[in-house]
């Protein structure tokens, strides 16, 4: 069912029964970094495939539907590696037909989902439950499986039979695997799967019950804290871990100076690592939490300026990948109670992209190609997805990106169930204006 915003924003689920129409887009900055593009040039589309990138629009396509993308950004359709879809169990938060639509109205074609649902994704069938209610969706859902069985952290999960029927990585995210031994075993049986093991990197033993960061401002505040050492004690073991075991890790949510520094560190002595951070943690920071506002409350918590400013130092230095918004959906009953009791997360799909355009691009701390790198095809890379590019001969997965759209976050407006964003009230340059699955337009905004 068509799905349409007050604020002109339409989703147009894909229609698969019928072949996907030819479709050039004109005029637009084509900026495909794994082809080394970055130009003015046209980019056709037949039987939902890339069929030309080139300044002439090739004969074949004279009748063909054309998009106008003057001014605009043409990239390859950009994909959240991070999100959480609470489908099964809490479908009052979210669904993966909602969570998708969210998706693409935020400018991703496709997203990796975490196992921490209700019941966890911790064995085939429920891996391939999520793949088919992912099927003709506004974009693509990859599953990640869990480590251990219900992500407990004491035995290991079915990874071979997970990934047989198309988990694309492993995560207990939600919670650390606490014992080294049994992380020890998920990275060694990893290898034979070419999967990455996703690390939630948290030491509870130090983060006990804390609610925000621990520093200045939750003392003053009176809310317990978490040290950024929880999280870094966490980083520093599964860099080791997988420094010993040779296996392949993706760090989520790095959100401190010293995990930074320390990613840095092992990829200079060549550790199979790759890291993603999520646009809050180069936003915001404790103090911003204010009247103890439970929409800037997550786990990790936002820290200080300093981590900040190191966060995105390592954005720009490569030392971190990917940005993914861990979008995690809650109902305002979780969220409308004391800081303390209120849930950990935010809603970050249909916010990231905007984010990022204007607090790093538009600051000049990320170039164009960084920004497709690092929400394209880095996590396509990781997750060994074709997509990320706009090769000729590949399903045209593509993103328009207006940059000078002005527009102000507002979440009644959200495709997504959940208005628990950190951002709201932001004022934002830049959003997707047209993504296409397939070479078929799912979202698009009138004016
Ligand atoms: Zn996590």
């Amino acid at each position: 069912m068509i799905s349409k915003k007050p604020n002109g924003a339409v989703i147009y689920p894909p229609d698969c029964s019928k072949p996907a129409e030819p479709l050039v887009i004109k005029g637009g900055r084509v900026i495909d970094p794994a082809n080394r593009i970055d130009d003015t040039l046209a980019v056709a589309i037949k039987d939902g495939r890339i069929a030309a990138v080139s300044r002439e629009v090739p004969k074949e396509f004279d009748k063909a539907k054309v998009i106008d993308a003057k001014g605009r950004w043409v990239v390859p359709g950009l994909m959240d590696m991070h999100v959480h879809l609470r489908e099964p169990g809490r479908e009052d938060k979210e669904t993966i037909e909602t969570g998708t639509q969210a998706a693409a109205a935020g400018g991703f074609t496709a997203v990796a989902c975490m196992p921490n649902t209700n019941p966890v994704l911790d064995e085939e069938a429920k891996i391939r439950y999520v793949i088919q209610r992912g099927e003709g969706c506004a974009s693509r859902v990859f599953p990640i499986g869990a480590i251990t069985k219900g992500s407990e952290g004491e035995e290991l999960a079915p990874m071979g039979e997970m990934v047989r029927v198309g988990a694309r990585a492993v995560s207990d995210d939600g919670k650390a695997v606490a014992k080294s031994g049994i992380m020890r075993n998920a990275l060694n049986y990893s290898k034979s799967f070419s999967i990455p093991v996703i690390c939630h990197c948290e030491d509870t033993g130090l983060s006990q019950k804390g609610n925000m960061n621990e520093g200045v401002v939750s003392t003053r505040m009176g809310v317990r804290g978490i040290p950024a050492i929880a999280e870094e004690i966490g980083v520093a073991r599964d860099l080791l871990l997988a420094e010993y075991t040779g296996a392949r890790i993706h760090i989520a949510h790095v959100s401190t100076a010293g995990s930074v520094r320390m990613i840095r560190e092992a990829k200079a002595r060549g550790v199979n690592v790759t890291a993603e951070t999520c646009p809050h943690y180069f936003t915001l920071i404790d103090a911003d939490i204010g009247m103890y506002d439970t929409n800037k409350k997550m786990n990790p918590p936002l820290r200080t300026a300093h981590d900040r400013q190191a966060v995105i130092e390592g954005l720009s230095d490569g030392t971190i990948d990917v940005i993914a918004s861990d979008h995690a959906p809650h109902v305002s009953e979780e969220k409308d109670v004391e800081f303390d009791a209120a849930a950990f997360g935010v809603a970050g799909l249909e916010t990231s992209l905007g984010v990022v355009l204007t607090f790093l691009v538009d600051k000049n701390l990320l170039m164009p190609a960084d920004v497709v790198e690092k929400m394209s095809l880095n996590p396509n890379k990781i997750l060994g997805l074709p997509g990320g590019t706009l090769t000729v001969g590949k399903a045209a997965d593509i993103t328009i990106i207006d940059l000078k759209a002005s527009w102000i976050v507002d979440s009644r407006h959200f495709f997504s169930k959940a208005r628990n964003t950190a951002f709201e009230g932001f004022p934002l340059k830049g959003y997707a204006c047209c993504t296409i699955l397939d070479g078929r337009v799912v979202f698009e905004r009138l004016s």
